[in-house]
This record gives C-alpha cells, sequence and structure tokens, in this order.
C-alpha cells in the first residue's frame, strides 16, 4: 500500500446516538440514505456547520460535499439568512392566515422561473410533485403519468414504481404498502431515450395526464439530458395534450437562477420546487401556467392544502437565499467553474490510477461513477462498482471529507468551495481512490 492512511476518527458519540436512536427510531434515521447502508459504518451525527464545513458531536470537521442534499448552495449558515430567519421570530412563528412575505415569495420565484404564472407553496419536495401530478389529473381528467427510471419525485406512492421490463409493461408497486391500482397508473420509461417514451404515449392513447422528470437527474447520481431530448420531450407533450412538468427540486436555484428549463432553454407547463427555495428550512413550491394552476383550491376544483404552508419563518428564509441569487448572477459562472475543477481534477486522478471512471458534471453538481462505461440512465448507473464505492466513500470521511452515502447520488458545491478547498479535496481524493482500490 503506498497510499497514506487516514488518522481513525473517534466517533463514538455518533456511535452512542445511533444506538439510542434505533431503538426509538425505524433504523435510526428520519430519511433512509442517512443511516449509511450502502456503504457501511455507521453515520455520523452533526452539532453545527458553517460554510464548507460540517462538525460532527464528537468534534470532528469535514468539508461538506452535500450541502443538506441541496439547499445551501451558500453554503452553511449564511449571514443573509440567518439575519432574515432572526429578524422574523419575534412576530411569531405560524399564524395560519395570509402573510405579506407569501405574496413577496410568489413574486420573486415568478420572476426567477418565468414559465411559472401562478405559484403554491407547500412544505416539501414530495408535497409538491404530489400535488403537481393531481393537478394536472384534475386539468386533463386523465389518470395516468409518465415518469422515468431512476427518477425520485419524493415518496408520494405515485413516484414509487419499480422500473418494469420496459416502457410499454405496467408497473408494480416499488415499495409494500403502494396499491397495485396505484401502481398501474404510473408508467416508467428509460430517461435519455424518446423513442421509448414516444411508444408509451402511444400505446397509451388519451389517457395520459401528465410527463414527469428530473430535467438534469440527481437521483441516480448525476446524468444530464441528451442533445434535443428535452425539446423532444416538449413537442410530445404538446401534441398529445399531456402536462409536461419538470420536478426542478434539486436543479431549480441551482444550475442557473432559473433552473434547468434556462440553462436547456425549454418551458415546461408546471415546475415542482424545493430544497433550495427554503434556505434550509422546510418548503417546496408547484407552480406553472395560469390555467393550469387556477384549477387549484380555492380558485378551482382540485384540493390541496396545508397547516404550515407560507410559514413566516420559513419564507423568511426562503426570500433571502433567493434574493441573495437573484442579485449575484455571477455566482452561477463561479460554482461551474470550481466544480469543473473538481469534477476534471476527479476524473484525471482516477485515469491515472488506471480507473478511467465517469464523471458527469452539470453547473455545480457532479457524480464520480465506478464505472469507465458513459453514464446516460439507470442502466448504464447500475454498471457501477458500489463495493468499492463504499470503500472509497469511508477512506473520504476518515480523511474528512463528507459525500454521499450511496452511489447513486449527486453531490453538491456551494460558494463557499474555495480553490484552496479543492485542492485540500483532490489530495484526499487520490489517496483514497488508491486506498480503495489497494493500488
Ligand atoms: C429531494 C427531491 C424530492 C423530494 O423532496 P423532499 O423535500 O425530500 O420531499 C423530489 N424531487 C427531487 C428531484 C428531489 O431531488
Amino acid at each position: 500500500m503506498s497510499s497514506s492512511a487516514a488518522a481513525e476518527l473517534n466517533l463514538s458519540t455518533s456511535d452512542a446516538l445511533f444506538t439510542r436512536a434505533k431503538n426509538h427510531i425505524p433504523g435510526g434515521v428520519n430519511s433512509p440514505v442517512r443511516a449509511f447502508r450502502a456503504v457501511g459504518g455507521h453515520p455520523v451525527f452533526m452539532q453545527s456547520a458553517k460554510g464548507a464545513w460540517l462538525t460532527d458531536v464528537d468534534g470532528n470537521r469535514y468539508l461538506d460535499f452535500i450541502n443538506s442534499w441541496g439547499p445551501m448552495i451558500l453554503g452553511h449558515a449564511p449571514e443573509v439568512v440567518l439575519n432574515a430567519v432572526q429578524a422574523a421570530i419575534p412576530a411569531s412563528l405560524s399564524f395560519g392566515a395570509p402573510t405579506r412575505r407569501e405574496v413577496e415569495m410568489a413574486e420573486l420565484i415568478k420572476q426567477m422561473v418565468p414559465s411559472i404564472e401562478k405559484v403554491r407553496l407547500v412544505n416539501s419536495g414530495t408535497e409538491a410533485c404530489m400535488s403537481a401530478i393531481r393537478v394536472a389529473r384534475g386539468y386533463t381528467g386523465r389518470d395516468k403519468i409518465i415518469k422515468f427510471e431512476g427518477c425520485y419525485h419524493g415518496h408520494g406512492d405515485s413516484f414509487l414504481i419499480a422500473a418494469g421490463s420496459g416502457a410499454l409493461t405496467l408497473g408494480t408497486p416499488d415499495s409494500p404498502g403502494v396499491t397495485e391500482g396505484v401502481a398501474r397508473d404510473t408508467i416508467t420509461v428509460a430517461y435519455n431515450d424518446l423513442e421509448a417514451t414516444r411508444q408509451a404515449i402511444e400505446a397509451n392513447k388519451d389517457q395520459v395526464a401528465a410527463l414527469i422528470l428530473e430535467p438534469v437527474v440527481g437521483n441516480m447520481g448525476l446524468v444530464a439530458p441528451t442533445e434535443g431530448y428535452l425539446q423532444g420531450l416538449r413537442d410530445l407533450c404538446t401534441q398529445h395534450g399531456i402536462v409536461l412538468i419538470f420536478d426542478e427540486v434539486m436543479t431549480g436555484f441551482r444550475l442557473a437562477r432559473g433552473g434547468a428549463q434556462e440553462l436547456y432553454g425549454i418551458k415546461p407547463d408546471m415546475t415542482t420546487l424545493g430544497k433550495i427555495i427554503g434556505g434550509g428550512m422546510p418548503v417546496g413550491a408547484y407552480g406553472g401556467r395560469q390555467d393550469i394552476m387556477d384549477c387549484v383550491a380555492p380558485a378551482g376544483k382540485v384540493y390541496q392544502a396545508g397547516t404550515l404552508s407560507g410559514n413566516p419563518i420559513a419564507t423568511a428564509a426562503g426570500i433571502a437565499q433567493l434574493t441573495y441569487l437573484q442579485e449575484h448572477p455571477e455566482l452561477y459562472a463561479e460554482l461551474n467553474r470550481i466544480t469543473t475543477r473538481i469534477a476534471d481534477g476527479t476524473r484525471q486522478i482516477a485515469a491515472e490510477l488506471g480507473l478511467n471512471y465517469t464523471v458527469n458534471q452539470v453547473g455545480s453538481m457532479f457524480s464520480v461513477f465506478f464505472t469507465s462505461q458513459p453514464v446516460h440512465n439507470l442502466e448504464d448507473a447500475k454498471t457501477s462498482d458500489t463495493e468499492a464505492f463504499g470503500r472509497y466513500f469511508r477512506a473520504m470521511l476518515h480523511r474528512g471529507i463528507y459525500l454521499a452515502p450511496a452511489q447513486y447520488e449527486a453531490l453538491f458545491v456551494s460558494t463557499a468551495m474555495t480553490d484552496e478547498l479543492v485542492d485540500h479535496y483532490l489530495t484526499a481524493c487520490r489517496e483514497s481512490m488508491r486506498e480503495a482500490h489497494g493500488l
């Protein structure tokens, strides 16, 4: 072994908390991927974070590439967001009645994402996606939806459908508790395969209410749309009267101020938002064409409601973060530059070690796939060596680099990342790649 070994981490407080947690919380966590099952070992419990750095309950520090799975695009605890939250707190935490900030937030979202003519705030990305398809069904009077293998739209029943054996096969539930009836209304197709989508639409003529996708996928690892793919989907939806929904919960306000739809110049009928929109608070939103959104109660008959929706503290955080992004458009070019350095550097290190791994990147999102095959869809992603990825993840963790604890996740870069920190990451990457492969 020529790689330098990492110092042992003291994780005793994390381990003790995890033992306690398992007695009270299913699997010890409130969201499954946090349990580290895909990479082995125990989860690290966090105490605090500032800028690019996390500090755990044992006092270890980590350079963070998760950034709360996207929301912390300005790094952790940015003054501009913290100040807005602090200023909002004394006026009470919730009213269950309309507030000025909800109007300001709606105006801001519409400015940044012009395809949105009307918008409804909810409390999570899951809620946004569940609501969007209900509205699309109400609007079209049709039952079925098309989704794509490897795309994640939260844990709503309709979205937890396994990839069937091809586009025309009826779905089967991916999770116990999802009924076959629900599964029958979800059609799954391979991402980046326009012809399969066309066939699925033809085979379900006048029955498809909505087509929902991540325009750039983050949830099978980072996968970009191939040339012409999004425009092709746009054309198919227009032709067949299908509501095109871009799930921009991850990509919204991240790949550009106006999300992937701005970057690729495609106008969806509806958009779902989350993550960055709340500045770290639980916020989601769905919006789109006025004629579609006017189906939502009380303007229309499609019911959707929320006790804490438009919460005054959450909107304070969201407005502060979105306003900052709106007023600093230059930060997107800088995020892209620094993430390109990370992606290129990683690709080069893997190549030098004879591994030729695929590194996908769009803007400030990237993934290192432990496969030499180009990754354009879920099938490609699944050729990755997940055992080696797990060893790499643990080697990085022990060097103070906090990656997503699974191969099929995107990594996120914040404005707190500096060139010096990239150098630090690349050194750890080289050592960890060698350690993971016994080189
Ligand atoms: C995270 C995510 C969701 C779900 O959002 P939650 O806030 O976790 O419910 C939906 N769609 C995409 C694309 C996501 O990345």
